[in-house]
């Protein structure tokens, strides 16, 4: 049987993956979706939890977890990154599996949603310790992964390098070079020109699309970036090239602001060299409340899950937000925003560049043909502006969020799919 209600009931007042069920039943109650299927979507298809016996240097043994979860096949092979961090769990792993089923729904990609991890702090281990744990985790995966079953890809922690030996291990066992396992590859084993700076790409796309419609002049409009990692650095150096001003940006050492316009290609190589932004001279210093609640036209929170909360929701002064991080907005602080008009881009579109240019790479390995970085790079603003528009079009006609109408274009694709092939039991 699905659905049982006292089990779901448990499963939303303690976990990650409840509070990610809090948007999905909004659309899925405008979608009018009838409870059979909204049983099958808030349920994991597969998920996987095992154990990673390795070899320290030492030559000392220990044990991790691993999970992998295939969330939904309806509508292509599972897609989604592996998470290497001390706070993996299955609970977390779910919720962002779950997440990717409509991100890659929302974009229109041939892919159902997925994720993995380990329990394990990377930080602390040596390459020749990450790459055995890598070996035995994509070992311990070859019968349910491949390029028409589940295809991994880089997340928190996890390199492209790491895909590399993930790739590799899976294409000793089969006998042949499988390179479209993984996405995120090196470019000499098949990965895409354009993956690293996609998602940042996408944030910056959306965002200048949608300063457009709001009437802002993107020439000298006011951007906070939070977070300075892949997505956010490169989100602030393609907007100021655009000619926005980039009033602040923040990693985790703190905030720095400055209305006058950020050096982000002095920013960029202050924290290259140093790998952080601690000690940067070219902002204010400020706290990471302060970063958010900034005079600005735009807020990109690019960092963490759960940044903009009931605690700043009322105090943040920009007209639009654009979700780089995954989950960065808790229901609550979602609320408050829509009520004082504030215009949310919300993650499964406004960072959906990264998986978009991994389905391109995945493409291009199975065509042993590659693409030319505008190409890349074109294909790329067309396929998330293309359905960004659809987003907000739905979201104008029926007067509700971006982040609703996302969720509904989402759901709608994957039951359609679900329709079409039926359920088998
Ligand atoms: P990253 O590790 O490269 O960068 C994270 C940045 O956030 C770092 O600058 C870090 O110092 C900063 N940070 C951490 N805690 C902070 C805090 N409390 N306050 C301010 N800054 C803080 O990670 P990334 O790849 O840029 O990912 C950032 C977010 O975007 C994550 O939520 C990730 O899941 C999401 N995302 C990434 C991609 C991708 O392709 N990299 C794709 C989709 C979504």
């Amino acid at each position: 049987m699905i659905g049982e209600e006292p089990m779901s009931i448990a499963i939303r007042d303690v976990s990650v993956f409840g509070d990610a069920i809090a948007y999905f039943d909004e659309a899925a109650e405008l979608l009018k979706l009838e409870p059979g299927l909204r049983a099958i979507l808030t349920h994991p298809s597969r998920q996987i939890i095992f154990s990673i016996p390795f070899q320290r240097d030492t030559g000392e043994l220990e044990v991790y977890t691993g999970y992998r979860v295939q969330y939904n096949f309806a509508r292509g092979p599972a897609k989604g990154g592996i998470r290497f961090h001390p706070g993996v769990t299955l609970d977390e792993v779910t919720a962002l599996a779950f997440w990717m089923t409509w991100k890659c729904a929302a974009v229109d990609l041939p892919f159902g949603g997925g994720k993995g991890g380990v329990t394990c702090e990377p930080e602390r281990l040596s390459r020749g310790e990450l790459e055995r744990i890598t070996r035995r985790y994509a070992a311990e995966l070859i019968e349910v992964t491949g390029p028409d079953k589940d295809v991994p890809a880089p997340d928190v922690g996890t390199t492209p390098q790491i895909m590399a030996w993930f790739m590799d291990t899976y294409s000793m066992h089969r006998r042949e070079t499988v390179a479209g396992v993984v996405t995120g590859k090196p470019l000499e084993i098949g990965g895409s020109r354009g993956r690293v700076e996609a998602t940042g790409r996408g944030v910056s796309l959306c965002t200048l699309d949608q300063l457009a419609v709001m009437g802002i002049d993107s020439r000298g409009a006011r951007i906070v970036v939070q977070g300075f990692g892949n997505v956010g650095s490169i989100a602030a150096r393609l907007l100021s090239e655009a000619g926005c001003r980039i009033v602040g940006i923040s990693d985790v050492s703190g905030g720095y602001l400055n209305p006058g316009g950020i050096d982000v290609a002095a920013a960029l190589a202050y924290s290259q060299e140093h790998h952080s932004l601690d000690g940067f001279r070219g902002g204010e210093r400020v706290s990471n409340t302060m970063l958010i609640e900034a005079d600005s036209d735009v807020l990109v929170p690019a960092a963490l899950e759960k940044q903009i909360t009931i605690d700043n929701a009322a105090g943040i002064r920009a007209k639009l937000i654009v979700e780089g991080a995954n989950g960065p907005t808790t229901p609550e602080a979602d609320h408050i925003l829509a009520q004082r008009g504030v215009v949310i881009i919300p993650d499964i579109i406004a960072n959906a560049g990264g998986v978009i240019v991994s389905y391109f790479e995945w493409v291009q390995d199975r065509q042993g043909y590659f693409w030319k970085e505008p190409e890349v790079n074109e294909r790329l603003s067309d396929q998330l502006l293309t359905n960004f528009h659809i987003v907000r079009e739905l979201a104008t006609l029926r007067g509700i969020s971006m982040r609703t109408a996302a969720y509904m274009v989402a759901i709608d694709r994957v039951v359609a799919a679900m329709r079409i092939r039926g359920v088998y039991a």
